[in-house]
């Protein structure tokens, strides 16, 4: 098995009152691996802390304890207790995530927020053009929209630009958050092949999809995060 994820204990608290030393235990001491061309399902209720686990991954919140390691370049890198310079620049060449929803960037054209990924990774404008292009017509966003910046598209325009944005590199470890939340099913099934084709390409996955159907089609393996006590104060 050709691992380039693994997580060992990982624990997240949020402080809900710091006066009252209030907190919330979301993850405790989680275990996995994913491998190249697989995808691990993460299965639990709403509240069970799936959203929470991708973008502790990822680096937006820092783990209570545990460890994050990825293999790039032949290397392990540790992510929990480092420099947090070194974790952007880790996730950077290693973390590709597409977020529940687009983060806008005001007046920044659709097809440049699609483009950027490729741009900062030394891909030439006309490469990263021609690649961009084409999954922007894959996941039928009208050739008219893209200069326009996507501000003002509507919920399921926006999710499209942000997973062709997502799948335009191929990324060692790719994390998914609903990413075919607000599509139609014409529109789930290209999510579906980029998925395969992610996995093709040696990606190792990491997804939450609501809709049980797209669920057991793209999982090779599940986390289960059911939680029998949800508030969990500590
Ligand atoms: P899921 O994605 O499985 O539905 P989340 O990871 O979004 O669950 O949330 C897990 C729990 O953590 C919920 O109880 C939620 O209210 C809480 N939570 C999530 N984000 C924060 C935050 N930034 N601050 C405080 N509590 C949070
Ligand atoms: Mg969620």
């Amino acid at each position: 098995m050709n691992t380039l994820i693994e997580v060992r204990d990982l624990a997240k608290t949020f402080t809900l009152h710091q006066q009252h030393g209030v907190s919330l235990q979301v993850l405790r001491g989680l275990n996995f691996t994913v491998a190249a061309g697989e995808c691990l399902v993460l299965h639990g209720q709403s509240g069970a802390g799936k959203s929470t686990l991708l973008r502790t991954l990822y680096g937006n919140y820092l783990p209570a304890g545990g460890s994050i390691r990825i293999r790039h370049a032949g290397d392990w890198l540790e992510l929990v207790g480092a420099e947090p310079r070194q974790v952007l620049a880790v996730r950077r060449q290693t973390l590709g995530y597409v977020s529940q929803f687009l983060r806008v960037i005001p007046r920044v054209p659709a097809l440049e927020v699609v483009m950027e990924p490729a741009l900062a990774r030394g891909w030439t404008r006309v490469d990263a053009e021609a690649r961009a292009k084409a999954l922007l017509t894959r996941l039928n966003i009208p050739e008219r929209l893209w200069q326009l910046a996507p501000g003002t598209f509507s919920g399921g325009e926006q999710q499209r630009v942000n997973l062709a944005r997502g799948f335009m590199v191929s990324w060692p470890v790719m994390l998914l958050d609903e990413p075919t939340a607000s599509l139609d099913e014409a529109n789930a099934s290209v999510v579906l092949e980029l998925i395969d084709e992610a996995k093709a390409a040696g990606s190792a996955l990491i997804g939450i999809f609501h809709d049980r159907a797209i669920r057991e089609a793209v999982a090779d393996r599940y986390l289960d995060m059911t939680q029998e006590d949800l508030a969990h104060a500590i």
